[in-house]
């Protein structure tokens, strides 16, 4: 299992070397990008190559020294077509699917939104409905929620442990 705070790092040097590309490369990225994502009957924009265990898209960026930084493509989409994602804050989904990378579905939140967020998706295992249980959650529902999912609360310490860092 790789070192999370170094994965950290290597995704946040490819987000930054994405803001840096010349406006070619850039749009030559996002046309590319774009080839890979299908919309589905929601008007969700899934992506439709490479996830992760979270369902998340993940595709990679060519670095200057030949490495190739890891990235999250609803955080991708967010910068291709949105912007610089503002420091210390999280990528989340009105839409609740993780595979999601349309920029109008996605919004930046906190540590806390976004495992609130990731705690509701731990918690629809069946068919997902459109903005299912999208009320914000008080801090004592989200903490009974993390305690009662082992799994959420272990990401939520990762993910504090990176935006605290
Ligand atoms: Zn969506």
């Amino acid at each position: 299992m790789g070192n999370i705070l170094h994965r950290g790092a290597a995704r946040k040097a490819g987000e930054a070397r994405l803001l840096k590309l010349c406006p070619n490369e850039f749009e030559a990225f996002r046309a590319k990008f774009m080839r890979y994502v299908q919309r589905d009957s929601d008007g969700c924009w899934l992506w439709v190559r490479a996830r992760d265990l979270n369902r998340y898209g993940c595709t990679t960026l060519k670095m200057p020294n030949g490495d190739h930084a890891p990235l999250k493509t609803h955080r991708v989409s967010y910068i291709l077509h949105i912007g610089a994602i503002p420091d210390r804050l999280f990528v989340c989904h009105h839409c609740d699917n993780p595979p999601c990378v349309r920029p109008d579905h996605l919004f930046v939140g906190t540590a806390a939104d976004n495992a609130a967020d990731m705690v509701r998706k731990g918690r629809n295992t069946g068919p997902r409905g459109p903005h299912q249980d999208s009320r914000p959650l008080s801090q004592a529902e989200l903490s009974e929620r993390i305690a009662a999912m082992p799994r959420a609360a272990a990401r939520l310490d990762r993910a504090l442990a990176f935006c605290l860092k």
